[in-house]
């Protein structure tokens, strides 16, 4: 995926809302050292949670310097509200979750370490109701719950160091760390395990139910997905990095059998929905 490189006034004003104090110290000018430690930690398969979020936030730095946010505080401070919501049902409620909306026109949703996640616009664009939005925010949670782009990347660092990177070549830790994270855009875009992804449906679903949603809003954003032409562009990328939807529904409706029949009924929170202008 090309996405449009554009940076303004309004991209910096959003970015700033959109990540905490301490992440406004920019990565790139970090001293060596904490590189060194991250590199370490990499290696080593040991990432703490600290390093965790350290590769997240220049996974994310990397992500929206392609593609920037939606110009639009409302909206970013409504997903914001309903990610960490859905978040808190799971295993790492600790993580200081950062959820945007990001401005491009491609149907997809990206997650990276340590609580980042991301929606395009035009995925947005084609949701529902709060409980779809949950439900798509809650595949992505699971992602870094189950840490599946940390282990990714440990593999690619792995044959990165196989391959000689590790070499006199590159001297500054710094630099090496960055090679290694790579492009954030690139790295979101590689393809997990596709059991990783049923996995993530399967947790997506159970997270926004015990959010007190409508438990068929994963379900049915996969069926929207489904009516999209499999050429068209604005999905060649997440149909080449998921399983297809009709495959990814099957296996969530083999997976849930006849359980969500006793469930009690869930809300969509259509009223509260934030429609786009
Ligand atoms: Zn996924």
């Amino acid at each position: 995926m090309k996405m449009h490189h554009r940076l303004s006034v309004l991209l910096l004003a959003a970015w700033a809302a959109f990540v905490p104090a301490q992440a406004a110290e920019a990565p790139a000018s970090a001293p060596s050292k904490p590189g060194e430690q991250l590199l370490q930690a990499l290696l080593a398969g040991k990432t703490s949670q600290a390093e965790e979020v350290q590769i997240g936030r220049r996974i994310a730095g990397n992500l929206l310097g392609a593609a920037p946010l939606v110009a639009d505080e409302t909206l970013q401070r409504y997903v914001n509200r309903v990610g960490r919501w859905v978040a808190l049902q799971g295993e790492r409620p600790d993580l200081a979750w950062h959820f945007g909306v990001i401005d491009s026109e491609d149907i997809n949703a990206f997650a990276a370490p340590g609580g980042y996640v991301f929606i395009t616009k035009g995925l947005y664009r084609r949701l529902n109701d709060e409980a779809e939005l949950a439900g798509v925010l809650g595949h992505e949670i699971a992602h870094v719950q189950r840490k599946h782009h940390l282990k990714l990347l440990r593999q690619t660092q792995v044959i990165a160091a196989l391959g000689g990177l590790l070499g006199s070549k590159v001297k500054d830790e710094e630099q090496l760390v960055q090679n290694l994270i790579g492009n954030g855009a690139e790295i979101a875009a590689r393809s997990l395990d596709r059991e990783a992804e049923h996995e993530a449906d399967r947790m997506g679903l159970v997270l926004a139910a015990r959010a007190g949603y409508d438990a068929y809003g994963l379900p049915a954003v996969l069926a929207e997905i489904g009516h999209v032409g499999r050429s068209d562009k604005r999905v060649s990328l997440l149909y080449k990095t998921h399983p297809l939807p009709a495959e990814r529904l099957t296996r969530l409706g083999e997976a849930a059998g006849d359980r969500l029949d006793t469930l009690a009924p869930g809300q969509d929170g259509s009223g509260r929905f934030y429609r786009l202008p």
